[in-house]
């Protein structure tokens, strides 16, 4: 019995935008945004016109892990115009809209919600074949509301190995089931550093329970992502799309979603 998605906001009439994935985890800081960006700069690099909706709008990261934060937003009259990022992906951020990126966003979540619906269809996001959301961190009314007002193609599950990752899961693929979205896979992020002069995986939280659960719940593994302080810098700097390592290869071959 799958819960009817009602409240689906229209899309901006200058928006054709192809497929929409979400990428979902259980709690903050496990690497969700930073997954979200890769995934569209890997598309992106493919030649693939992408998007990002920061749907982690109390902790919104994508606009400056791009380097677009203080761009000019500009609307109009019916729509708002996206920022636009150096490789050419669209991204639209609730830090765009505030004048202190340091502002803390202390919206409550009807608001938040309405937010997220507002940059579904009030941005002229042009010609997408890839939108990827950001969206809140954990299983909550917040993340279930956007959940039911955009169409998603799919959904990503982002997971650390710190995490219980059996219970996150099973929350996250219920919430996916009752919404009748397809887990497109699961990706285990900051799962090993690679040892820099003999190239030897350290798995520094232990063993990795991520294929138990995977088969569990029947879930494609996407991959098992390395600990890089290249790619925190490079975030930091907003120029993701900067970055490049040997494990992207391996990882892209496994997102070809559609
Ligand atoms: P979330 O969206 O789950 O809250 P973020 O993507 O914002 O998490 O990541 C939290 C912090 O960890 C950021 O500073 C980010 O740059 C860093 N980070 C995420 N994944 C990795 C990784 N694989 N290697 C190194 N740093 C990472």
């Amino acid at each position: 019995d799958c819960q009817e998605r009602s409240f689906l906001a229209p899309m901006n009439k200058d928006s054709h935008i192809k497929k929409v994935i979400g990428v979902v985890s259980g709690k903050g800081g496990v690497g969700k945004s930073s997954i979200t960006s890769l995934l569209a700069v890997l598309k992106q690099r493919a030649g693939y016109r992408c998007a990002v909706l920061d749907g982690d709008i109390t902790g919104p990261s994508i606009a400056k892990t791009f380097g677009v934060e203080g761009t000019q937003i500009y609307s109009n009259g019916e729509s708002i115009i996206p920022a636009t990022s150096l490789e050419g992906t669209r991204i639209m951020s609730t830090n765009l809209l505030l004048n202190d990126s340091e502002e803390p966003v202390v919206w409550r979540g009807p608001i938040l919600a309405g937010m997220i619906k507002q940059f579904w269809s009030d941005v002229q996001w042009g010609d997408i074949d890839y939108m990827f959301v950001d969206m809140p961190p954990g299983t909550g009314d917040v993340p279930l509301t956007i959940f039911q007002s955009l169409p998603l193609d799919g959904i990503v599950i982002v997971t650390s190995p710190q995490e219980l990752v059996s219970m996150i899961v099973s929350k996250a693929v219920n919430m996916a089931k009752t919404m009748n979205i397809p887990i497109l896979g699961i990706v285990e992020n900051m799962s090993y550093v690679e040892c820099p002069d003999c190239g030897k995986k350290i798995f520094v939280f232990g063993k990795s329970h991520l294929q138990d659960v995977a088969q569990k719940y029947d879930l494609h593994i996407l991959g098992q992502l390395p600990l890089d302080s290249e790619l925190t810098q490079l975030s930091d700097m907003g120029m993701i799309e900067n970055y490049d390592s040997s494990w992207l290869d391996e990882f892209e071959k496994q997102i070809q979603f559609f």
